[in-house]
């Protein structure tokens, strides 16, 4: 049995908070110090932030195999081109003797 989803990518997620994050210390470090269509540029950048996309690829196949041995081979991986985060989880085990 295999499957494919689409989820959110960690990497993706954390690098955009990252990014928020950023942004608002920019923010408050700016309130009153700069020309007031500047601060309202890195406002517009935070309130008009584009939500991420589920672009973490997960392929997976578990099951039995004919000698009794169960498997599970996972690989999750980021199809953004900005983005390098790629997994994988390969298990194999005998639960019963047969
Ligand atoms: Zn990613």
């Amino acid at each position: 049995m295999g499957a494919t989803n689409y989820r959110l990518c960690p990497a993706c997620v954390k690098r955009d908070q990252e990014k928020l994050e950023a942004l608002t210390r920019q923010l408050e470090a700016t309130y009153g110090k700069i020309p007031l269509g500047e601060w309202n540029e890195i406002q517009a950048k935070i309130k008009h932030h584009p939500s991420l996309g589920e672009t973490l690829r997960e392929d997976y196949e578990l099951g039995t195999q004919v000698i009794g041995t169960f498997f599970v081979n996972y690989r999750a991986f980021c199809e953004s081109p900005e983005c390098d985060y790629d997994v994988s989880y390969d298990h194999a085990e005998v639960l019963r003797q047969i």
